[in-house]
C-alpha cells in the first residue's frame, strides 16, 4: 500500500495547479458548505446504517479508503476536527478530503475530542499532532491523587469549545458534530470522577450546600466507594457541570446538532447523567477493542449490557454504536464484524466503525461487509421491537453513582430471553450488581415481586447468590426449563453460550453465537422444536 505522510501531502497540494493550492488562506476566506443549502437534515434513521469515523492521517495509510468503504456499504463519514484546543489540521487539509468524501457520495459530519484522553490516547505516530491541551488549559486532580489532562474541564475549555463549533459553521455551514467519548469526568469507566482542586472544591462546596468539615468524610466515601448521600452530592454535582457544558455547546449554533459519545458503562460516576442525552445523537458506550479483551463470552455479554443499558435513553434512530478496533489490527475481522450484532438487538440503527488515527486494513473489509449486509437484513424485521424475556437486565442507581464496571451480564448468554427494565420488575428474575444488592438488603431497594439474584450473599435471604459462571448458571437455568415449556418461553436446549433475544411482536428470535465454534442448536418453543445452524461468532434470525 503507498504510504503518504502528512508532509508529503501538504507538498502534494502545494506543489498541484488546483485552485487549493493557495496557501495560506484567512480562515473564513472560503465556504465548503457540508451540505447544500436546504438539504441538512437531522440523523434520526429509520433503517440500518453504516457510518465510518475518519481521521485525515488514514488518508496517508491506504490509497483508496474512500472507494472501499463505498463499495462496503459505507454510506456516512465522521471527521475529526477540533482535538482539545488545537485544529491540528491545515483547513486546505479538511476542504480537499470533505471535497474527495462528497464527490465519491458520502454524507459528510464531523467529530471532536473535547477534553483530550490524557496524551497520547490516540496513538499519533506524527510528532506534530499535539498530545496534551493548549498550556493555559487546567490538569484534573482526582480524589485518588492523581493527575491528568483531559476527562475534565476547568473554564475557558467550554467556552473555546463553544466557540470552536461557530467557527466550524462559519466555514461549513449546519453539520452533526459527535463529541468524543472523553467527554465525561472520570479517567475509566470503573472509577468516579470529579476533581477536587480548589477551584472545584470551593465550587462544590457552595452549590452542593456540603460543609467545609465535611470534606475528608467525603473523600473517605470516595475511597471506600460507600454509596452514601455526600458521593452522591459530588457525582450529582459533576453529572451539572457536564450537562451544562454539553449544553453550552449545542447552544453555540442552533443549526449544529452535538452528540455525545458515552464511554463503555459509562454513566453518572463518570459525570455522565444519561437521561439528560436522551433527545441527542447518543453514541452507545462499546469496549472490547482487541481480542484479548473481547474474545471471551463473558466480555461480550458486558458489552451488550452497556448497550442495553444505553438504549434506555438513546432514541434508535439517534443511537449510533462504538464498533471500535484500537490500536490497530489488534481486534480481528470476525471479531470485529459480530460486534454488528450488538446493534442489531438492541436497535442500535447507526453503526460507526472507528479505530483512532489509523484506518481498518483494506483486507478486513469483505469480511465486514458480508456480515453488514446481514445484519442490515436482520435488523430490518426488528426495527422499532425491544426484546422481551424472563430474564431482567436492571443496573440500579447504587451501581451507577459507585465505582466498578464489571456488571453481573453473563445471564445474557443462557439462551433465554431477557428485556431491559428501568425498575425491579414483578416477575422473572433479576440480576443484581454488588452495589444494587447491597442496596436491597439495606431496604432501600425494593423488588415489585421478581426474583433477585446476586453474586454476593444475602443476610436478609432477599436475593440468591448465583456465582458468575457458565456451570452455575445453566445448572440455575435447568430448574426453570419446564416452566419455560408451560409459558411458551423460546430457549435454546443446548448448554453454550449463546444470546437469544425474543421479539414476541414480530414472532421472531434472534440467536448470536458467542463462540468461535460452529453450532447446530434447537430452539424450543413449547412443544416445538426448531433446528437452527449458527456460525461461528454466527447470528441467524429465526421465525417461531
Ligand atoms: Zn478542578
Amino acid at each position: 500500500m503507498h504510504i503518504q505522510s502528512r508532509r508529503s501531502f501538504m507538498k502534494m497540494i502545494a506543489a498541484s495547479s488546483c485552485s487549493l493550492c493557495v496557501l495560506p488562506r484567512p480562515l473564513h476566506a472560503r465556504q465548503n458548505l457540508l451540505f447544500a443549502p436546504g438539504e441538512y437534515q437531522r440523523i434520526d434513521a429509520s433503517e440500518r446504517t453504516y457510518h465510518i469515523s475518519c481521521a485525515f492521517d488514514m488518508f496517508d495509510q491506504y490509497e483508496g479508503l474512500p472507494e472501499i468503504w463505498k463499495e462496503s456499504g459505507i454510506t456516512d463519514v465522521w471527521l475529526g476536527t477540533w482535538y482539545y484546543g488545537h485544529f491540528p489540521y491545515p483547513w486546505e487539509k479538511l476542504d480537499y478530503w470533505l471535497d474527495v468524501l462528497k464527490k465519491t457520495g458520502f454524507r459528510p459530519h464531523l467529530i471532536s475530542v473535547p477534553f483530550c484522553h490524557g496524551g497520547g490516547a490516540l496513538d499519533p505516530r506524527d510528532s506534530e499532532f499535539p498530545n496534551l491541551p493548549p498550556p493555559h488549559w487546567k490538569i484534573a486532580k482526582r480524589w485518588d491523587g492523581s493527575e491528568n489532562w483531559g476527562f475534565s474541564w476547568h473554564s475557558p475549555t467550554d467556552t473555546e469549545g463553544a466557540e470552536a463549533i461557530k467557527t466550524l459553521y462559519q466555514r461549513y455551514g449546519a453539520f452533526d458534530y459527535f463529541l468524543d467519548d472523553d467527554f465525561r469526568f472520570s479517567s475509566t469507566p470503573s472509577l468516579i470522577g470529579g476533581c477536587v482542586c480548589d477551584e472545584c472544591k470551593t465550587d462544590f462546596i457552595s452549590k452542593s450546600g456540603v460543609t467545609d468539615f465535611r470534606w475528608n468524610e467525603l473523600l473517605d466515601d470516595l475511597h471506600s466507594n460507600s454509596d452514601t448521600p455526600l458521593l452522591r452530592a459530588w457525582v450529582d454535582y459533576f453529572c451539572d457541570r457536564l450537562t451544562q457544558c454539553f449544553r453550552a455547546y449545542s447552544a453555540a449554533v442552533p443549526q449544529v446538532d452535538v452528540g455525545i459519545m458515552v464511554m463503555y458503562m459509562g454513566c453518572e460516576r463518570g459525570g455522565i447523567r444519561l437521561s439528560d442525552y436522551s433527545d441527542n445523537l447518543f453514541r452507545v458506550g462499546e469496549g472490547g477493542f482487541n481480542d484479548n479483551w473481547f474474545d471471551p463470552p463473558k466480555f461480550k455479554t458486558i458489552e451488550l449490557y452497556s448497550v442495553l443499558l444505553h438504549r434506555r435513553y438513546a432514541k434508535p434512530g439517534r443511537a449510533f454504536s462504538e464498533t471500535t478496533i484500537y490500536p490497530e489490527k489488534t481486534l480481528s475481522a470476525e471479531n470485529l464484524a459480530t460486534k454488528l450484532s450488538i446493534s442489531t438487538i438492541a436497535d442500535v440503527r447507526n453503526t460507526c466503525f472507528m479505530s483512532g488515527l489509523r484506518a481498518i486494513p483494506p483486507t478486513y473489509w469483505p469480511t465486514l461487509t458480508k456480515r453488514m449486509k446481514q445484519e442490515k437484513e436482520f435488523h430490518t424485521r426488528l426495527l422499532g421491537q425491544n426484546p422481551r424475556g424472563p430474564f431482567k437486565h436492571y443496573y440500579g442507581m447504587a451501581s451507577r453513582y459507585l465505582g466498578g464496571e464489571n456488571a453481573y451480564s453473563l445471564f445474557l448468554a443462557l439462551g433465554v430471553p431477557f428485556e431491559v427494565c428501568g425498575e425491579i420488575p414483578a416477575d422473572g428474575w433479576t440480576f443484581l450488581t454488588e452495589p444494587d444488592a447491597r442496596a436491597v438488603e439495606r431496604g432501600e431497594l425494593i423488588s415489585n415481586g421478581s426474583k433477585l439474584i446476586a453474586r454476593i450473599e444475602s443476610t436478609s435471604g432477599r436475593f440468591t447468590k448465583i456465582p458468575e459462571d457458565l456451570e452455575s448458571l445453566f445448572a440455575f437455568r435447568r430448574t426453570l426449563l419446564d416452566d419455560f415449556r408451560k409459558m411458551g418461553v423460546p430457549y435454546v436446549e443446548e448448554e453454550t453460550p449463546v444470546v437469544l433475544a425474543w421479539y414476541p411482536d414480530a414472532n421472531v428470535v434472534y440467536l448470536w453465537n458467542l463462540e468461535k465454534t460452529a453450532r447446530t442448536l434447537t430452539v424450543c418453543v413449547g412443544e416445538k422444536r426448531i433446528g437452527v445452524e449458527l456460525e461461528e461468532r454466527g447470528s441467524a434470525l429465526l421465525e417461531l
